[in-house]
């Protein structure tokens, strides 16, 4: 196979365009991606059609305007190319299907944004991600907003928030002299995943019902040899994971690194970073491929980020940066930070910004699954801090506190093998333990939900960079003084926001009191994380940077406490049904079964010993019992949710959720004192050590 020929195969991306567009239409559709000028609409007759010529080419007969709606899923409804032309029919996308199409709207979640008696909704071409062709069908990604203008999905905003960002950084460059088309956000989002056998999965109603088991003893053997962490691959996954890989590069998805992870079932796929919008695409794409690859291999891909209790779950790692169209980073250090005014200042804000609205980045990630991460029994907390690194850390230790900062240079090492080659030291270690870890020249985010969508964290992320490039321009501009001036700013803004900083393990008993005592949040549930979206200061800064008006702010976060409630009731009602169907009348036959045994022992001689017998079916009858009413409690609960998403996302946290723990650790008991044989569900040992 020829990698670099399969790559971007299915893709019409810039080279095609290059190749079949008009030189003028090509120009203007690039004038727009690069520079964000407005779409021409004379263009975009000439693009559809070569578009449909091309997708025709790679057996399209279909296309979809392909978007996000507010659910972690993508979307899409299938038109195919053809128009009746007499007794025939002609292959056609118009410059209209292209630029706009009207799916039905009223079934999407809309947080009210939108009535359901005014369905209309549109979706509309997005140049800036590029147009694929999959399984016969033309893929157009499209934003979709409503009849009145609203946004109904996740692209449009997190579009607004790149501009945003693009704005405010420009006016701030522009202080230093520096000019520039276009400022980035760049994206590579670090994506985790269990694999495990199909016959295994369809076996647990819970998996299939709700992705994760809700009930499941710990297996002998969990992750505490450490020993599946970047081991070898099995030969089914390693087919897998080629696989996959060659189904991603023909969409031009650049997947790079591949590897066993912590826990046992537990891999990690890493792509290069790309331009925010086409890295959330991709990551989409990515995540419906993951699991479609997998079934050609009868394998499923679970995607939950807690699929099993006490060993590891699945995060995605947002590694974020932004650079200007002439390659600056602005968040590369370069070899004197101390002396780099541009970057020091750009460092304050993003601490700045991060702490102010810690609030909303936390919540950004919020769902019932990650609950199960944040803030839960294991490690990491739900409390966002910022890691800078020894060199950083003394740096903005010398400004805050007077320190006297001496330059730490990347010194050549070795590795004390005299074979072993020479190489530079960097000059910071890393830190697994900080949910916001500076890495060199990106932060990475690393609270995310393996299933979300990573457009919510990053809507938020440039939003809040934006406001406080904005703020530091109103500051600084027309200073006497430019560099005493930014410098001041710099120093002002680091002393106040110095508390977010934490260069120690964040997994530590010692984090969690120290947090506290700084003030800063620790919403440790969806329930509790999202209302942070609800507080003026934070709407505010959505409104004032143009990516959300009041109202869908408070639909989204209404959205995600509607998605929070239905989850767990799904969860409680599976758990429910597993319980009564399932287990309590495979413990009761099992405890007949041992019952009879001692019935039989009896009948033959009294000598014959019961004790173990008696104690087995006594303990597993009152654990049975004790699980029945917790069943009962459960579902007297369930018929008490009460109205509006506030208060019921407040049961669901510190009600229903705690029932289901009840109910499992009564369930867990007794799988581990019931026969094999009666167990109804493959256990944890049979799920995650199911791929040979
Ligand atoms: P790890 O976190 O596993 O040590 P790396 O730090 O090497 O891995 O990279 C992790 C991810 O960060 C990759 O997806 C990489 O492409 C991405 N990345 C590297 N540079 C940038 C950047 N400037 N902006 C966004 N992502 C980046
Ligand atoms: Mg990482």
């Amino acid at each position: 196979m020829n990698v670099t020929e399969l790559f971007a195969s299915n893709v019409f991306n810039d080279e095609v365009m290059k190749n079949l567009l008009p030189k003028e239409v090509y120009k203007s559709l690039r004038k727009t991606v690069d520079e964000g000028a407005p779409l021409d609409n004379a263009i975009a007759s000439a693009v559809a059609n070569a578009m449909k010529d091309w997708a025709i080419s790679k057996g399209a007969t279909h296309y979809t305007h392909w978007f996000q709606p507010l659910t972690n899923l993508t979307a899409e409804k299938h038109d195919s190319f053809i128009e009746p032309s007499g007794d025939k029919v002609i292959m056609q996308l118009t410059g209209k299907n292209l630029i706009v199409g009207e799916p039905d709207a009223s079934s999407f979640p809309s947080g009210g944004a939108r009535e359901t008696s005014a369905a209309r909704g549109y979706t509309a071409w997005d140049p800036t991600s590029p147009a694929f062709v999959k399984e016969g069908t033309l893929y157009i990604p499209t934003v979709f907003v409503s009849y009145t203008g609203e946004t109904l999905d996740k692209k449009a905003p997190l579009l607004k928030s790149m501009t945003a960002l693009d704005t405010q950084t420009k006016r701030l460059l522009k202080l230093f002299g520096i000019e520039c088309k276009k400022v980035s956000t760049t994206v590579g989002p670090e994506q985790e995943y269990f694999l495990i056998d199909e016959e295994v999965y369809l076996q647990r109603k819970d998996l299939v019902l709700t992705g994760r088991t809700l009930l499941g003893a710990p297996s002998a053997r969990g992750q505490e040899l450490e020993d599946h962490y970047f081991g070898s691959l099995k030969t089914r996954i390693s087919d897998y994971m080629r696989d996959l890989d060659e189904t991603l590069w023909s969409y031009g998805i650049y997947a790079k690194t591949k590897h066993n992870e912590v826990a046992p079932a537990q891999h990690e796929l890493a792509p290069i970073f790309t331009t925010s919008n086409v890295a959330v695409d991709h990551n989409q794409l990515t995540m419906e491929l993951m699991k479609k690859v997998a079934k050609k291999h009868d394998l499923v891909c679970l995607l939950h980020e807690k699929p099993f209790e006490g060993v590891n779950g699945s995060g995605k790692h947002n590694n974020w940066s932004l650079s200007t169209d002439a390659g600056l980073n602005l968040l590369d250090p370069g070899s004197n930070p101390e002396n780099n005014t541009l970057f020091m200042l750009v460092l304050a804000c993003v601490l700045a910004a991060v702490d102010r609205y810690q609030g909303i980045l936390r919540a950004s990630v919020a769902s019932a699954g990650n609950d199960h991460r944040l803030g839960a029994n294991e490690a990491p907390p739900a409390i966002i801090s910022v890691y800078l690194g020894d060199q950083l850390g003394a740096i903005v230790d010398s400004i805050v506190l007077g320190k006297q900062y001496v330059p730490k240079k990347a010194v050549p090492g070795s590795i004390g093998v005299p074979e072993s080659p020479i190489f530079p030291i960097d000059t910071t270690d890393r830190n697994r333990t900080s949910p916001f870890a500076f890495t060199g020249n990106k932060f990475e985010f690393r609270m995310l939900g393996s299933q979300a969508s990573v457009a919510d964290p990053n809507i938020v992320l440039n939003t809040i960079a934006a406001q406080l490039f904005s703020e530091a321009v109103e500051t600084l501009a027309g200073a006497k003084d430019f560099a005493k001036a930014c410098k001041d700013y710099t120093e002002k803004l680091l002393k106040k926001h110095y508390r977010i900083i934490f260069n120690y393990n964040g997994y530590g008993p010692e984090w969690e009191p120290e947090a506290e005592r700084r003030g800063l949040l620790n919403n440790k549930t969806t329930a509790d994380a999202v209302p942070e979206f609800f507080k003026q200061e934070n709407i505010d800064v959505f409104v004032k940077q143009g990516v959300y008006t009041e109202r869908e702010v408070v639909a989204r976060a209404k959205i995600s406490l509607e998605n929070y409630i239905k989850t767990i009731e799904v969860e409680a009602r599976t758990l429910i049904e597993m319980a009564k169907r399932d287990i309590y009348p495979a413990v009761n036959g099992y405890i007949a079964e041992v019952c009879s045994v001692i019935a039989a022992k009896r009948a033959v001689s009294e000598k014959i010993v019961c004790d173990a017998d008696e104690e087995l079916a006594q303990r597993l009858a009152m654990l049975n019992d004790g699980m029945a009413a917790a069943v009962k409690k459960l579902e007297g609960d369930l018929l008490e949710i009460p109205a509006g998403e506030g208060a019921a996302s407040q049961k669901m946290a510190h009600v229903i959720v705690p029932d289901m723990e009840a109910v499992r650790t009564l369930s867990d008991a007794m799988e581990q004192l019931c026969s094999a044989d009666y167990w109804p569900y493959p256990t944890y040992t049979e799920i995650m050590y199911s791929v040979k």
